[in-house]
């Protein structure tokens, strides 16, 4: 399709992680693209506002940005993360690879300098134009109109296009005002836990305090800590705990409160954290959820995307990944059906809401595995032994690299299978204490036949 004749205008709310990768893929299809984002600048103004500082960027995420051409720039600002290191209590640290061998690894990024990059890329086409500072406070769909207010001047600013997109995040205006239609559908599950971040800085000598090639997993049962590496040699670490209850951020309010939780549950890192108390109590607690709508657009004129679609919870590392697949997936939905929008939105919610939903599941149920799991031995047996099957069979991946590496599988088969084979050997492992006795072969051989197509 070549719209570049009479190219229809597309309005975006939101210039995050997905609105600019979006403007990109738009332009890219010759249509006029505005975007309206409430915050500063970033490319001005890098800020975090309470926000995760760095993300894990993997296949599916860079497979979009490969469609772009910007895979490989934008991968310069990253640090590739191959493995978990698990620092259990009471044991020795275990470092659990993530695929069969060294070219298998995610990559921690930051998310300001990702934003940033997206947004100086989509700045080289004429064809789109940035709007800092605009909050958009409503919609209009019947007439294709967007409410704005310009902070620095509190003026108000009618804007106007042939379709509006909402890429506002989990807390999305535009899917407010989706809200209001009669048939529209939405739940947010939030989790008991919420998360804060923290800081290993460099050392004196300026190298990374830990292993800079692994994220970072200290996991305690009903809370966990992990890290990932910053290129400046820091690691930004994450604490996930309950909000309310005896062990909770809640109770967690004074210098000694927190340094006795850190002796107590994390003695070995606290020592890298020499700012650990003052962090805490300054830095904001972030929620966690699941959110869940349907639909995600109006037949003619507008559509959601990204967290303001499909938000989950962080623990498979894959909110802004799937995010990116929209961009991607959309972006094949007009290419079979031009500006038919009618069709692109049914055809892109039909292919994306199976799997953002198990997605969603997966990412819900890796908490727990990263909390609890990775603290039974039969569990660290079973990723042993995959690590084994992995190496050894050509064809055989875990339900991880399903997700996470296998960006032609949809998120909705890699939960299926992955669920199935990993259910098959956990039970196996549960069994089996020692797996140097096992024959790998006869493994392999019944798991292919539990799990026909593993
Ligand atoms: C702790 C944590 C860790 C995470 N780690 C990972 C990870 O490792 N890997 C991964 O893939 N994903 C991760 N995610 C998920 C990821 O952050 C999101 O999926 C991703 O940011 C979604 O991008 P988005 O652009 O859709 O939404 P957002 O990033 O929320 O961007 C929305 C944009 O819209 C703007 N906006 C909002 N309201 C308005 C308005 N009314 N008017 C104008 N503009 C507005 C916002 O300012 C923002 O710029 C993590 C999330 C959290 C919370």
């Amino acid at each position: 399709m070549n719209a570049s004749d009479n190219p229809a205008h597309i309005l975006l709310v939101g210039a995050g992680l997905t609105g600019a990768l979006l403007s990109i893929f738009l332009a890219k299809r010759g249509f006029r693209v505005s975007v309206y984002e409430k915050r500063p600048d970033p490319c001005l103004y890098p800020t975090e506002e309470g926000r995760s500082i760095n993300l894990a960027l993997s296949h599916r995420g860079i497979r979009a940005l490969k469609q772009v051409g910007l895979d490989e720039y934008i991968l310069q600002h990253a640090l590739p993360m191959r493995g978990r290191l698990l620092h259990s209590q009471g044991q020795d640290d275990r470092y659990v690879p993530y695929g069969k061998d060294d070219s298998y690894y995610i990559n921690s990024i930051s998310r300001s300098r990702l934003n940033s990059l997206l947004i100086e890329e989509a700045r080289r086409y004429p064809l789109i134009t940035f709007y800092f500072e605009h909050v958009c406070e409503g919609v209009d769909f019947e007439k294709n109109t967007v409410f704005l207010r310009h902070k620095p001047t509190e003026a108000q600013v009618i804007a106007k296009a042939d379709v509006i997109m909402g890429v506002d995040g989990a807390g999305s205006a535009v899917r407010k005002q989706m809200q209001a239609q009669h048939n529209f559908e939405q739940s947010v599950d939030f989790l008991e836990h919420g998360y804060k971040e923290l800081t290993i800085p460099p050392t004196a000598s300026g190298d990374f305090a830990i292993r800079p090639d692994a994220l970072h997993i200290w996991p305690r049962k009903s809370f966990m800590l992990i890290a990932l590496p910053n290129v400046d040699k820091s690691f930004t670490c994450t604490l996930f705990l309950a909000n309310e209850g005896p062990v909770s951020f809640n109770s967690l309010q004074s210098t000694e409160a927190v340094e006795d939780f850190f002796d107590t549950h994390f003695a070995d890192v606290k020592t890298l954290m020499p700012q650990l108390s003052s962090e805490f109590l300054k830095n904001p607690v972030g929620l966690l959820g699941t959110l869940r709508c349907n639909p995600w657009y109006r037949p003619y004129n507008a559509l959601l995307l990204g967290d303001a679609a499909h938000a989950i919870v962080p623990f498979y590392g894959q909110g802004m990944n799937a995010s990116f697949e929209d961009c991607l997936v959309l972006d094949q939905c007009i290419e079979t059906y031009g500006r038919a929008w009618a069709k692109v939105f049914e055809r892109f919610q039909q292919l994306r809401k199976p799997n953002t939903d198990a997605i969603a599941a997966l990412a819900i149920e890796n908490f727990y595995e990263m909390r609890d799991g990775v603290t039974e031995e039969a569990f660290l047996r079973m990723k042993q032994l995959e690590h084994q099957l992995e190496n050894t069979y050509p064809d055989y991946r875990s339900k991880y690299s399903m997700v996470t590496f296998s960006p032609e599988m949809s998120y909705a088969e890699a939960q299926r299978l992955g669920n199935l084979q990993n259910e098959w050997l956990l039970a196996f492992c549960r069994q089996q204490t020692n797996l140097s006795t096992v024959n790998l072969e006869e493994v392999y051989r019944a798991l292919k036949t539990a799990v026909p197509v593993a």
